[in-house]
């Protein structure tokens, strides 16, 4: 079964009525691209760069988080990357990095939140994305943001490691993709204004699950509450997705629901062919999506956004995940 899917890595993901999805890698480090590569990957939707601060007694400097960078880049030869700047805070604590104690960490100190007020560990970073930028397909895109102004901050913040760079000489691609990760339920809901500002749009399932419903995703007790299938968040996704479309940028979904298999039709339904997931779940994917009928998995998540409930519609796509797989 394992061998046989690996045959799938050099398929193209068309269903069997010719709808094209990207399939993308969620990595940490190059040897999780490699990986992502070997699985079929075509490209890096999400590089989360927290790992290269985690274990260690110190920040990295720009020099070694642009080799690092760089050789991602490189290793993904004209595969675009998407480098997400730092996103700690929340679960993710450095032990050099006195974080406060919060009463609700996932709600504080954390991701842009940091980089806006940590102003000079931003611009060490994104100079480094930068210097990378001049070695392959690079973009930036920012975690957790929720409103307009945080964004404007962070390209100000850009545009001065840019101006950096310029005076030292050195080269980045001018012309570098900025996105935004839709994580937080308001930006779902002003997405049609920071669509705007955005080259094109993340959508993070994963936290957005957990804001939408008010269930923490690292707590046990509650997991049974914590589903991307409930109808408040297929209608927050599809508030996204829909500002999107308006507005002419490409959105992806880089949380753990692109890597599930159930969630297809949903995808299908809200038009949204670029997915970017663990590197163990494309071909399990790919699998799924060739053995896909767009057109009737389409039906079933128009049906599915209609249900009024989580186990109601998780049923229904439960089922579609058996048909002829
Ligand atoms: C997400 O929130 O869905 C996401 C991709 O980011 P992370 O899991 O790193 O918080
Ligand atoms: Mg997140």
């Amino acid at each position: 079964r394992k061998e046989q899917l690996q045959l799938l890595a050099s398929v193209d993901a068309v269903t069997k009525d010719g709808v094209h999805f990207k399939l993308s890698g969620n990595i940490s480090s190059v040897k999780d691209l490699k990986q992502a590569l070997k699985h079929g990957a075509e490209g890096v939707g999400l590089f989360r760069t927290e790992f290269l601060y985690m274990d260690r007694t110190n920040f990295p400097e720009e020099e070694e988080q642009y080799e690092v960078y760089r050789q991602v880049v490189e290793t993904a030869g004209i595969h675009p990357v998407v480098i997400r700047t730092l996103d700690i805070g929340g679960d993710k604590q450095l032990e050099y990095f006195a974080l406060p104690e919060e009463d609700n960490p996932f709600l504080g100190y954390r991701a842009i939140r940091i980089s806006l007020d940590r102003k000079e560990l931003f611009i060490t970073q994104l100079t480094a994305i930068l210097r990378a930028s001049a070695h392959g397909n690079v973009k930036i895109m920012y975690p957790m943001i929720s409103s307009l102004e945080e964004v404007h901050e962070a390209n100000q913040l850009l545009a001065e490691a840019k101006q950096g760079l310029q005076e030292r000489g050195i080269a980045y691609d001018k012309d570098i993709q900025v996105g935004i990760m839709i994580e937080v339920p308001a930006a779902a809901a002003i997405a049609d204004l920071l669509a705007k500002e955005a080259d094109f749009f993340s959508i993070g399932t994963n936290d957005l699950v957990q804001y939408v419903l008010a269930v923490d995703r690292m707590n046990e007790k509650i997991a049974h509450l914590y589903t991307p299938y409930h109808p408040a968040v297929l209608r927050t996704l599809r508030q996204a997705v829909l500002a999107a479309k308006e507005a002419g940028i490409p959105i992806s979904v880089c949380g753990e629901m692109a890597g599930d298999e159930k969630a297809i039709p949903i995808w299908n339904y809200l038009g949204v062919n670029n997915l970017s997931m663990s590197p163990q779940s494309l071909l399990r994917v790919k699998h799924r999506i060739l053995n896909t009928t767009a057109k009737d998995s389409q039906d079933i998540g128009a049906h599915c956004y209609c249900l009024s409930t989580s186990t109601d519609i998780e049923s229904e796509l439960t089922k579609f995940v058996g048909i002829d797989a």
